[in-house]
């Protein structure tokens, strides 16, 4: 049988959650949700919950650190932002403002693109399966398309008839990507720079597309390795290649690493709500930064010199289209809460008002391993004990919960409080919000300079 524990009980039962994964947060934002906490309170009482704010601000800088490190090593380069990573116009608009392109895979985030200002020079499209018209679309603009494989290559030059013109990439799947779907083996690059060939003026080589997952940089050297053999087979045909795109995955540092390592050593079943620890995580304490996996990329072996060293004496440009890491800290998630259910034993769920679907690592069978802060509504209560409790949404799905893992709380977390998911704008917030239930669609806020140096926050289109 179990009953509602008294506090004094309930404190002394609780038994202790799994270590914390503080967030590591942008010192901007830091200080909002540290001195202006009324202020985050006072947005969700009028926007709803969840609710995400956007910003931008912290664009720039990852944008510098990265291009810091390509410059260090006198590296040509180009950065594409990812544009799948978050669905907002406001960070594309960041990024093309901080100087780099745009990397699109729909004609919606083509649109987002050209209306951030992004010139087609500066537009990238990827993606395997691009539509006629996205494609005709494409070349009309004169943008850059990565082609994924013969096929598309063909119906791209039937599109373009007599005379339309295309800049492209030819995707090479490295030995190293195993089974995926995704771009073509050597010798099918190789038949493609043979039908780019035949087409004469009509489609200009660029250069060589590529991207893996997984975030270590040496296989993306190996497989610049590999591209370089089809750089010297396009200059055989009388087509020399200006670029060598690699893709993104360039890691995000959520946690700090030794914090993360020690969660790793750690974590047991009895501090997860499933009694099952996740089989995969993203590496949220990243050894490295993305300046750091540039520089380990730019210094990694390649053809009895460095990747930078052959990128160099070839006369090729770097690309890189980084989604996660460029908008790193970018964005904040909150959630408001609706009420704590103790289960038993020190134990309880903390139900918030929104669902998984907008913090969606727990739908890809993991978790986002980053602790929510919490910003209570009003003072600590005077019976307060403390407790473990897992995070779920209030939808009647018995999968959506927002965290799995037992996190430890001083005192149970009340109606209005808030809690704060830190750094979601990478793939987190938005890639599976929906209208379940017929809750309304997340309101997404941005967060703009306000000329008291504070920031003021408007509506996102
Ligand atoms: C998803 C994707 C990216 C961005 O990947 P991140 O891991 O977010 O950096 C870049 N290029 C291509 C082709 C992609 O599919």
């Amino acid at each position: 049988m179990s009953v509602t524990l008294s506090a004094p009980l309930a404190a002394r039962r609780a038994r202790p959650g799994p270590p914390s994964l503080t967030p590591l947060l942008d010192p901007l934002v830091e200080r909002v949700i540290r001195d202006t906490p009324e202020c985050l309170h006072a947005l969700v009482a009028r926007h709803g919950s969840p609710l995400n704010i956007v910003w931008p601000h912290t664009v720039a800088g990852n944008v510098a650190r990265m291009r810091c490190a390509l410059s260090a090593e006198r590296v040509d380069h180009a950065i594409f932002y990812g544009a799948k990573a978050n669905k907002s116009q406001a960070l594309i608009r960041a990024a093309v403002a901080a100087g780099v392109g745009v990397d699109v895979s729909s004609a919606a985030e083509f649109e987002d693109a050209v209306r951030a200002g992004a010139g087609a020079a500066r537009i990238c499209a990827t993606g395997p399966a691009k539509t006629a018209p996205f494609l005709r679309q494409l070349a009309e603009a004169g943008a850059l398309v990565a082609v994924d494989s013969l096929e598309e290559l063909d119906d791209l030059v039937a599109l373009l008839g007599p005379t339309g013109r295309a800049r492209v990439l030819l995707r090479y799947r490295p030995r190293s990507a195993g089974r995926t779907r995704f771009g073509m083996a050597a010798d099918a690059v190789l038949e493609g720079l043979r039908r780019v060939a035949r087409a004469g003026a009509r489609v200009a080589l660029k250069g060589f597309h590529l991207h893996l997952s997984g975030y270590d940089y040496e296989s993306r050297a190996v497989a610049i390795a590999e591209v370089a053999a089809l750089v010297e087979a396009a200059a055989g045909l009388g087509l020399p290649a200006r670029m060598i795109d690699i893709g993104g995955g360039l890691p995000v540092r959520y946690v700090a690493p030794e914090a993360y390592a020690h969660y790793l050593a750690e974590q047991g079943p009895e501090h997860y709500g499933t009694g099952r620890v996740p089989g995969d995580f993203y590496p949220y304490g990243s050894a490295l930064t993305a300046a750091d996996w540039i520089a380990g990329l730019l210094q990694a072996p390649c053809r009895g010199t460095t990747v930078a060293g052959y990128l160099r004496s070839a006369g090729l440009q770097l690309a890189l289209e980084p989604g996660r890491s460029l908008v790193d800290q970018a964005a904040i998630s909150l959630f408001r809460v609706i009420r704590t259910k103790p289960i038993g034993d020190g134990t309880a769920i903390v139900f918030v008002e929104g669902s998984s679907f907008s913090a969606c690592e727990t739908w890809f069978a993991s978790e986002f391993l980053v602790n929510p802060i919490l910003l209570p509504a009003g003072a600590t209560r005077p019976d307060a004990a403390p407790l473990r409790a897992s995070i779920a949404g209030h939808s009647c799905l018995d999968g959506d919960v927002v965290s799995h893992r037992l996190l430890a709380f001083d005192s149970a977390p009340q109606a209005g409080d808030l809690l704060i998911y830190a750094n979601t704008a990478g793939y987190q917030m938005d890639l599976l919000e929906n209208e379940f239930h017929r809750h309304p669609m997340p309101a997404r806020l941005v967060a703009g300079p306000s000329p008291d140096g504070a920031f003021i926050f408007v509506r996102d289109k």
